[in-house]
């Protein structure tokens, strides 16, 4: 039985463990911090939304990510959201629709009665959207738990608060320490979000404001609870959120319903995006034979799986590099 330690655990980490206990390894997972939680993937929207994250991002993270939800469906059934995501611009901001439209595939043009359909809190503040219907979402703190729990029953080890762990007693390493990984061409893509509580809005899937500053989506957790999302500032620094950077998040927030200028706000964050410079993922064989998972960029929860099942046979076939 191949003895496998996998450093980190993020989304990267807990994924590529999943599969490597399917597969019949011993795996133990050593984590920096004292628990699950409190790193880049905790800090997500969960959002599995290939053909949205295609206006930005090459086709490669459609070919991996579109196989993310059937993923975290299967491996926590009862997870997964699937009622797509709605795009939406006011009318002033239609050409970020038109804009943002032509970059991608696979939505359908909607009406304001359609909006009205799929987001009743929406209805007569938007005339024209576009809805892509095959997207998906999940709570990231949920399904972080939720995998830890579920590889602790399958007798997946975690060491917490470790430092570096012996590597003896193992046949393979595999890194997937974010942006704390030392690797030359890696950076760091500062993500701020927060978490409002209103009961005065209702949304059934991830709404994403086209506006040419500040673009934003807010994904509906449990409890009307709403995750607002997200910065995309060139920094590995993961301090505080800046009052800049709050005030636009909640103004964006305020012009996509003005009940959320009531809102209570449970929570600020920030998170950093590990990014290869073509903001795609890599899954790296390394002299001295460890293997990384990183650079996952603004993609941990839609890649992972497919980065993971990359990484298992790269254990078990021993074959070239690869990534997304
Ligand atoms: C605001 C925000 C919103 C996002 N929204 C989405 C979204 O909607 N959908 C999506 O798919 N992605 C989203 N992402 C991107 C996603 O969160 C990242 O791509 C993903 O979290 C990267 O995962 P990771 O496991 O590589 O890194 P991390 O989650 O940072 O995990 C790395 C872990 O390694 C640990 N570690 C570091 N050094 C060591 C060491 N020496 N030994 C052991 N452990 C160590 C760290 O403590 C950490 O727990 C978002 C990111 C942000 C910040």
């Amino acid at each position: 039985m191949r003895r496998i330690l996998v450093k980190g655990a993020g989304v990267a980490g807990l994924t590529v463990a999943h599969e490597l206990a399917a597969r019949g390894a011993s795996v133990t997972v050593a984590e920096i911090r004292s628990q699950i939680g409190g790193n880049a993937s905790w800090l997500a929207g969960g959002m599995l939304a290939p053909w949205c994250e295609r206006e930005s991002a090459e086709e490669a993270v459609v070919t991996f990510g579109n196989v993310a939800a059937d993923w975290w469906e299967r491996a926590l059934p009862g997870l997964v959201t699937r009622a797509g995501t709605l795009v939406v611009a006011h009318t002033r901001d239609a050409f970020e629709l038109a804009r943002f439209a032509a970059r991608t595939r696979n939505y359908e043009c909607v009406d304001e009665k359609a909006v009205a359909a799929l987001e009743p809190d929406l209805a007569g503040r938007f005339h024209q959207g576009l809805f892509f219907g095959g997207e998906a979402h999940l709570d990231p703190r949920r399904a972080l738990e939720a995998l830890a729990g579920k590889l602790r029953a399958m007798g997946v080890v975690f060491l917490f608060e470790t430092g570096e762990v012996g590597l003896s007693g193992f046949d393979q390493v595999i890194d997937c320490t974010g942006i704390a990984r030392a690797d030359d061409d890696l950076r760091g893509m500062r993500g701020e979000m927060l978490i409002l509580h209103t009961r005065d809005v209702s949304l059934a899937r991830p709404v994403r404001l086209m506006h040419p500053r500040h673009p934003i989506y807010i994904v509906p957790r449990a409890d009307h609870h709403f995750m607002v999302g997200a910065t995309m500032i060139e920094s590995d620094h993961d301090g505080p959120i800046t009052a800049r950077s709050l005030m636009e998040l909640l103004n964006a927030a305020y012009a996509l319903h003005p009940a959320f200028g009531e809102a209570e706000i449970v929570e600020t964050g920030v998170g950093v995006r590990p990014a290869y410079p073509h903001n795609l993922p890599r899954v790296k064989r390394w002299k001295d034979g460890t293997i990384t998972i990183n650079g996952l960029y603004r993609h941990g929860f839609l890649l992972s799986p497919a980065m993971a099942e990359q990484a298992t046979s790269l254990v078990f076939n021993s074959s070239a590099d690869q990534g997304a």
